[in-house]
């Protein structure tokens, strides 16, 4: 009998760190304005990791206690043969939750086997209920085919599906009871986040758009019975339960409430960077080990240990002069 005790990721300030984001591209077939400028440069090819190297790492991160994998990106989506990383996943005994955040537009195509491979939970992406304007702010994409990607999630059946909505002043706010009422109507839940100043943008000031969650919820106030919930998430989100439905509404606050003392979180970017912590540069090049000493289990996690040293207490984020504190955009990070 092993009466070994289960492994756990502990970092210096005591959280045990049992989360992980793996971006699986830093591509993407949308050019969300607050998400990246008009003409963003890609990692090149060769330096993002193959499917099989991120299943690699994510195993490793399983066998050190890891209970829950969320995929995103970029779009995860459009990674060519994404669904063998999703099956492999799926299977690593010992993992909880594997979720998954997409923009929907291929949801159409993927919603019935992502819930096959053990998809539990899907974050997706709207910011307009209006094409123009769903239009505008993406650059690229179609309303239409979201909304199709979104009927498509909801008939495969996952246990939940929750609404990202990040509200930029003049340019959505007025739209945050219609899409709250959407998202109801949907059986969905929906969460607001505050615009995050990752990477430099010239489209609009961070500082001008900036919608705080306490603006948002005086909103909702206005036509909702929102009562505070129990659930805890140990990261920026708080939710409410929305009085008359199934559904709650959260909020991600990176600037208005800080959430770093619980944070179980770290990040694995497309190139293989460990990212500890989403508003600090700290990171370990996971890339390198496992391209240096292919199938070395042992020191690929013995350097996700020694990077635990690394996370920092808590991030700095500040909009208030639109000065750029983290070079990094969004979907180089893996939202
Ligand atoms: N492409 C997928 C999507 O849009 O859901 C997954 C990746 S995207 C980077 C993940 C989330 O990050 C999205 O909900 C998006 O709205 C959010 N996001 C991107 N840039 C942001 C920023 N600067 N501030 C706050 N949220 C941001
Ligand atoms: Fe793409 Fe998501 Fe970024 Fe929009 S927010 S550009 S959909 S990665």
């Amino acid at each position: 009998m092993n009466t070994a005790k289960p492994f756990k990721l502990i970092d210096r300030f005591n959280r045990h760190v049992d989360y992980v984001r793996l971006s699986v591209t830093d591509r993407c077939d949308f050019q969300c304005v607050y998400c990246m400028t008009d003409d963003m440069t890609f990692v090149h090819r060769s330096k993002v990791l193959t499917l099989e190297e991120m299943g690699q790492i994510a195993a490793a991160f399983v066998e050190l206690g890891v209970s829950k994998i969320r995929l995103t990106g970029g779009e995860p989506l459009i990674r060519s043969n994404v669904m063998s990383l999703v099956e492999h996943i799926g299977q690593l005994s010992g993992l909880k939750e594997l979720t998954l955040t997409s923009n929907a537009s291929q949801l159409q195509k993927y919603a019935m086997a992502l819930k096959a491979a053990g998809v539990k939970r899907i974050n997706i992406s709207l910011d307009s209920l209006d094409g123009e304007r769903f239009h505008q702010i993406t650059r690229t994409g179609r309303l239409e085919q979201v909304l199709s990607g979104i009927d498509a999630a909801i008939a495969a059946g996952f246990e939940r599906i929750k609404l990202n909505t990040v509200i930029l002043k003049g340019r959505n706010d007025d739209e945050i009871l219609d899409l709250t009422r959407f998202a109801m109507e949907k059986g969905l839940d929906i969460c607001f986040i505050e615009e995050m100043p990752l990477g430099a943008i010239n489209e609009h000031s961070r500082s001008l758009s900036f919608f705080s969650s306490d603006e948002v919820k005086a909103v909702l106030d206005s036509a909702f019975t929102l009562q505070e919930t129990a659930v805890q998430t140990n990261g920026p989100s708080r939710y409410y339960d929305v009085l008359g439905t199934k559904n709650r509404v959260g909020f991600i606050s990176p600037h208005s409430h800080n959430f770093c003392s619980s944070c179980n979180r770290v990040r694995v970017t497309a190139e293989g960077r460990l990212l500890l912590c989403l508003g600090n540069e700290y990171s370990v090049d996971l890339r390198q080990v496992v391209r240096e000493f292919p199938h070395d289990k042992k020191r690929l996690q013995q350097a996700i240990i020694d990077a635990m040293d690394l996370k920092p207490e808590r991030h700095h984020f500040d909009v208030e002069d639109d000065g750029v504190q983290i070079v990094r955009f969004m979907n180089m990070t893996g939202g």
